[in-house]
């Protein structure tokens, strides 16, 4: 039996990149995962076709966030979805892995717009996803904040952004220290520079690839399942002692 065998779970922007390799692999695990996505339903649909190829199950819920009634729009989803596939509307893991904004936020160009909508999507949008899973998860529940080795790398260009990973930085050690009571773990997982399909402009550019590469202790830039691998630790039993936890996924970036 897998080790996620009878658990249901949520990834957030799982239709691409890092949630979507994510996704596969608590599939693969044994979980039924929701496959959530902000636009892209045909990449969400694929996600799920390529984890049922693989023997696992999931299936796929739309909803952006950012705009009102995000959360209300995921759960209505997510709880059709699951009083059909599970016979009940509980949720073991939910993984906070959507957000935009990585490469803007520098102080002299962000616009009052651009600040609110990343922190209404990297921030408020997790933070009310929370407050809505946190009645339908038990004793053994899993949340998983995906942050970024921006809250510890000074990237003045990505200013905004960074400030909206701090806060989840924040969410979670908080969060975690008001929900061990109900057996509820939750803990952060920071990624470094991860070969999503979108770094084009640094993987075509063999100076700056070089020194990028050359800053990580282990000297290569990540993929989505280096991150997978470490967010399915902490959703297994293997991770039951460990909460309010950053764990830095950068491969060792700038360790000096
Ligand atoms: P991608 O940009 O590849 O994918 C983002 C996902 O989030 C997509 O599934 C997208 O769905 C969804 N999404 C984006 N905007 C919205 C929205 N407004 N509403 C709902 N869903 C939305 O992200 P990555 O895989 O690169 O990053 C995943 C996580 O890892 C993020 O939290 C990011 O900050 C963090 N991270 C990534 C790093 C990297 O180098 N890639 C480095 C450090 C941290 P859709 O396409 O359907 O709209």
């Amino acid at each position: 039996m897998a080790v996620l065998t009878g658990k249901t779970a949520l990834v957030t922007g799982a239709s691409r990149g890092i949630g979507r390799a994510i996704a596969q692999r608590l599939a693969a695990d044994g979980a039924l995962v929701a496959v959530h996505y902000g636009s892209d339903e045909g990449a969400a649909l694929k996600c799920v076709a390529e984890i049922e190829e693989a023997g696992g199950r999931a299936f796929a819920v739309g909803a952006e966030f950012g705009v009102d009634g995000d959360v209300d729009t995921l759960f209505a989803g997510l709880e059709a979805n699951l009083g059909e596939r599970a016979g009940q509307v509980r949720l073991d893991i939910l993984v906070n892995n959507a957000a935009i904004g990585g490469r803007h936020g520098a102080i002299d160009t962000t616009t009052r717009a651009e600040f609110d909508r990343v922190f209404a999507v990297n921030v408020r949008a997790p933070f009310f996803l929370i407050q809505r899973a946190l009645p339908v998860m038990g004793e053994g529940g899993r949340i998983v904040n995906i942050s970024s080795g921006d809250t510890r790398i000074a990237l003045a260009g990505e200013l905004a952004y960074s400030m909206t990973k701090g806060a989840i930085n924040i969410l979670s050690r908080t969060l975690a220290n008001a929900v061990g009571v109900r057996g509820i773990t939750v803990n952060t997982v920071a990624p470094g520079i991860t070969d999503t399909g979108k770094i084009g402009w640094l993987l075509d550019d063999p100076r700056m690839l070089a020194a990028t590469e050359a800053a990580a202790a282990l000297d290569r830039v990540g993929q989505p399942g280096d991150i997978a691998d470490v967010v399915a630790f902490l959703v297994s039993d293997d991770a039951r002692w460990v909460t309010g936890h950053l764990l830095d996924a950068t491969g060792g970036m700038f360790l000096g």
